[in-house]
């Protein structure tokens, strides 16, 4: 008898916690395991900031999937999915087919524009390592061109980043570390750099305390950022961008880099292939099964769960991510093992920790305010915490971050 196919596309932090447990629960006769992601690596998407920022090399924050797969289990196929036709149980790749009795999407999120202007062309939003190192070598041929020029371009050391939630200021936090070496490195007065945070919400942050918050704003401004708070960036153009507060003139800022940073949609994929979904999120049922779909699972970011408590969505975050991986692999296990009583998805809220660089951060851990060193210990803590789950110990002494002060 045919053995029943699982395909799980996408090796993030919802795809590789499926798989991992996937081949801990199912022997090789009872399911053909298939994992299917763009490339043949694993990018921790919560320290791409520090790779587009410059802090940490982009090899740091990535790692080949098959170090964490037993493949034995587990076939990896490194391709690009294109769309999926859940009717007739295909995923179709960039150049083949793939079958399914089981699915699981996991294919993360993109970049939200809202249809601003001019954000596709201009703006750079921190998705994965290829736009990381873009950013990277983007803001260094800005400073190494400054001195190049008879006539200087100020603009050139201008560099403006749009929305201020958790990945906007934490980029912030990395950013302000790394332009005193820039600066050093290629011969700039560290005054001449302007960089400008536009926030459209009256309010930084609105999941922590205030005066945690306060601490986080009061810090970056230290360290050189302008805030514009309750504004919105309303364009991007090739030298800058229309901000403006509402029913007020918008006013440009001049600069030659536009960091995006104003949230995620679920990836484009989901709504290509026909899913009901909201910003390409699909409110999926509480055993993460797609409405009308037995067979088909949807997690992380492409995924969307009420809080009953607010009666709001979850964020999307690596932390529910991982969580939703480890409730979808003993679902899809016991599919394959032909039970029904599948397990409902409950959110076990361990906290957030927002870094402001690396020795710096604020955050609320099991309800506990911290900020500062303690909190940018924690931070490490929950990334080297991150890597454990997938890969164990070795994966912690291969890509872990040790220097925790
Ligand atoms: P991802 O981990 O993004 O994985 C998606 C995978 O699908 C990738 O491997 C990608 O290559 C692959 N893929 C995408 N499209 C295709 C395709 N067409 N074909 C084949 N493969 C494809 N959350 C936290 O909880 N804590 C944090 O500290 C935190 N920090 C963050 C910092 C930054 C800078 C950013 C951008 C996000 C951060 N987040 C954080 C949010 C978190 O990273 C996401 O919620 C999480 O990555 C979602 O996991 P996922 O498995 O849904 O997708
Ligand atoms: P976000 O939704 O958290 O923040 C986006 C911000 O952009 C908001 O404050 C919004 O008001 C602002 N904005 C929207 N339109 C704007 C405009 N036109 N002009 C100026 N500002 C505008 O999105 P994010 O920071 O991209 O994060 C995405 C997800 O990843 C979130 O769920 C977040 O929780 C998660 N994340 C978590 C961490 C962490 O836990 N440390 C770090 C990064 C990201």
């Amino acid at each position: 008898m045919r053995k029943p196919r699982v395909v799980v596309l996408g090796a993030g932090y919802g795809g590789l916690m499926t798989v991992t447990r996937l081949q801990k629960l199912l022997g090789s006769n009872d399911a053909e395991i298939i994992l299917i992601n763009k490339n043949e690596y694993h990018y921790e998407t919560t320290w791409l900031h520090e790779a587009s920022a410059g802090t940490l090399h982009h090899d740091r924050v990535r790692y080949d999937v098959k170090n964490v797969i037993n493949r034995s289990k587990v076939e990896f196929i490194k391709g690009t999915i294109e769309k999926i036709n859940p009717d007739e149980k295909k995923v179709i790749l960039e150049n083949g087919e793939v079958e399914f009795d089981y699915l699981v999407i996991s294919l993360g999120s993109d970049s939200e524009t809202f249809g601003i202007k001019g954000l596709d062309k201009y703006a750079f939003a921190i998705t994965n390592v290829n736009a990381a190192r873009q950013i990277r070598e983007h803001i260094e041929y800005q400073f190494a061109t400054y001195n190049t020029e008879e006539e200087k371009d100020e603009t050139r050391l201008s560099i403006v980043v749009g929305g201020a939630g958790f990945t906007g200021i934490e980029f912030l936090g990395e950013l302000t570390n790394r332009i005193p070496e820039l600066c050093e490195e290629y011969d700039i007065d560290r005054k001449k750099v302007r960089i400008t945070c536009v926030e459209a919400s009256p309010m930084v942050l609105p999941q922590f305390d205030r005066d945690l918050v306060n601490y986080a704003i009061a810090l970056l401004e230290s360290k050189g950022v302008e805030f514009h708070i309750g504004t919105a960036v309303q364009e991007a153009r090739e030298d800058g961008v229309l901000i403006g507060k509402k029913d007020e003139e918008p006013q440009e800022v001049k600069a030659r880099t536009i960091i995006w940073s104003a949230g995620v949609r679920g990836n484009s994929i989901i709504e290509k292939s026909g899913f009901e979904s909201m910003r390409g999120r699909v409110k999926v049922n509480n055993d993460l099964r797609v409405p009308g779909y037995d067979n088909i699972f949807i997690i992380g970011d492409c995924s969307l769960i009420i809080n009953e408590e607010i009666n709001r969505p979850y964020p999307p975050t690596a932390q529910i991510a991982m969580q939703h991986g480890e409730v979808c692999a003993r679902n899809v296990a016991k599919l394959v093992q032909g039970k029904t009583d599948l397990e409902n998805f409950v959110f076990d809220d361990k906290g957030t920790v927002c870094s402001l660089g690396e020795d710096d951060a604020i955050g609320v851990v099991f309800g506990k305010k911290i900020k500062g060193t303690s909190a940018s210990v924690m931070k490490k803590v929950i990334d080297n915490r991150a890597l454990f789950m997938v890969g164990g110990t070795s994966l912690v002494l291969k890509k872990g971050k040790f220097k925790l002060l």
